[in-house]
């Protein structure tokens, strides 16, 4: 189907979605569970297939990566979500102030309505069906627009859902940039995005034009820092492990390393040590990433061949034959300039720098002189000083003396901070994002509120009393 036809497709599917959502607004809560079962099911049903698409997309895919950050983590999700959901939907009483007594107040967790969901390529079926398990626990309908770098995975997707759903409850619309567009200036009930800071500025921009609520979830620059009473080669266990998962195409893997500054070589070494023992041959090793795309690879390529240019010192494993595979060596930059892309742009790929600080306030400031991440971690003995760095930096998330596992703890909001996005989900935070929260108040017929009438007098005289 061309972008054309994508665009038109889409505005019937909203407009379809829309009426079916005036005519049942209020999925029963046995629904919305046989709803999130669906997914779960689909995605255990489809295993298989789905580990093949992603690595025809990629290239080349750990099939491990793929059960864990995919299929693994889209059941649990849906089986959370599905265990949860009567609690989350239960209106929330809030106490009657005596001067408003006798009366009821509480708040109904009532669905938004119809969701567009727009989804990246680096966990391109995470990232498209955890927010629409969300979606469907709100009672809400949702359209999917994935990204185009992981077509074959869009694709399945759309198959898999036509197989368990009503176009005019879940649908999936396929497509570029220009159909990303299109679809960020329907007048949705709620736009859920993730992927660039770039793209999430156009999609806020134009959801604004309709005032369409907008969670972003974004990227950025995410730090590690090591600090001077950490054993070495205990932090570099969970960072090799976190930068070189997906090949770095992680939006939460740590961007750069910053440790004592007479530290950094060790540091550099330690890592290395790790990815050696993780990936002895990384070209042809199957638990070993490709990038996405040739674009992405040439982007790489250039960051660390600029870094060199520039004087930083470069660690690599040999990297034995790699066949077809775009592939990139798992690297290590010691020191790059600080006006480096290394730098100054999230890298998203399987390329670290370590750089040295001073003193731990210098690398706090180091940190705070940048945009809030969207995860931050530290390694840190001394748990007080683990918590001094908590204390005065900000972030989306963190962990501590781990990485990434933050954004695995089900009843933790997951989302940005500042230039890292807006709005959270997961778990109960998902739910919300897709419910509007009604604040409902049930007077008894005779209530005393009507003496709050004119002729005031002098009844309401707060002043002078
Ligand atoms: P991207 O912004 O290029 O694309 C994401 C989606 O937006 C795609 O579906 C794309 O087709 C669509 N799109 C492109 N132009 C658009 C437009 N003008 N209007 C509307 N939609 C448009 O991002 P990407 O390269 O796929 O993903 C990488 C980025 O995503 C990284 O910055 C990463 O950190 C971030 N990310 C964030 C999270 C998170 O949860 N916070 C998760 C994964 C990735």
């Amino acid at each position: 189907m061309s972008d054309e036809q994508q665009i038109e497709r889409m505005k019937t599917l909203l407009d379809a979605q829309k009426k079916a959502f005036a005519a049942d607004r209020h999925r029963s809560i046995d629904e919305r569970k046989a709803d999130i079962e669906k997914v779960g099911d689909l995605v255990k049903h489809h295993a298989k297939d789905i580990m093949d698409a992603i690595a025809a997309d990629y290239g080349a895919r750990s099939c491990a990566e793929t059960q864990i950050a995919e299929i693994g983590f889209t059941i649990s999700a849906a089986k959370h979500a599905r265990s949860h959901v009567a609690k989350w939907a239960k209106p929330k009483r809030a106490s009657v102030p005596l001067t408003l007594a006798p009366g009821k107040a509480y708040v109904r967790r009532e669905p938004k309505g119809v969701a567009g969901i727009i989804s990246p390529w680096n966990y391109p079926l995470q990232l498209a069906f955890t927010p629409l398990i969300a979606a469907l626990a709100a009672g809400c309908r949702a359209i999917i627009k994935p990204s185009e770098f992981t077509p074959r995975t869009a694709e399945l997707m759309a198959r898999m859902l036509a197989e368990a759903f009503d176009e005019n409850h879940v649908a999936v619309i396929t497509g570029g940039p220009a159909v990303g567009e299109a679809f960020a200036k329907l007048p949705f009930d709620h736009l859920f995005y993730t992927g660039s800071t770039h793209v999430g500025r156009l999609v806020a921009m134009a959801a604004a034009d309709n005032l369409v609520p907008v969670t972003l979830e974004l990227g950025g620059k995410s730090p590690a820092i090591i600090t001077e009473d950490y054993d070495l080669t205990e932090a570099a266990k969970p960072l090799t492990w976190g930068k070189y998962f997906n090949a770095g195409q992680t939006c939460i893997a740590p961007d750069y390393v910053l440790a004592p500054k007479d530290k950094v070589r060790a540091t550099g070494e330690a890592i290395l040590a790790e990815v050696q023992s993780y990936y002895p041959e990384p070209g042809s090793d199957p638990d070993y990433t490709a990038i996405i795309s040739d674009k992405h690879h040439q982007r790489l390529s250039r960051m660390i061949e600029e870094a060199r240019a520039g004087g930083a010192t470069i660690l690599q494993p040999e990297m034995g034959e790699t066949g077809n595979v775009r592939k990139i060596p798992p690297t290590i930059v010691l020191d790059p300039p600080l006006e480096s892309k290394l730098m100054q742009e999230e890298i998203f790929g399987p390329v670290l720098p370590v750089l040295g600080y001073e003193t731990l306030n210098g690398a706090i400031s180091f940190v705070n002189d940048r945009d809030h991440p969207l995860a931050l971690y530290v390694y840190a003995k001394d748990k007080a000083v683990a918590r001094r760095v908590l204390d005065a930096t900000m972030s989306g998330g963190a962990s501590v003396n781990a990485s990434m596992l933050h954004m695995s703890v089900e009843g933790m909001p997951f989302g940005g901070v500042g230039k890292s996005g807006y709005g959270a989900y997961h778990g109960e935070h998902g739910f919300l994002t897709f419910s509007h929260e009604r604040a409902v108040f049930e007077a008894p017929v005779w209530h005393p509120s009507r003496w709050i009438a004119p002729p005031y007098g002098k009844r309401f005289d707060f002043i002078s009393k």
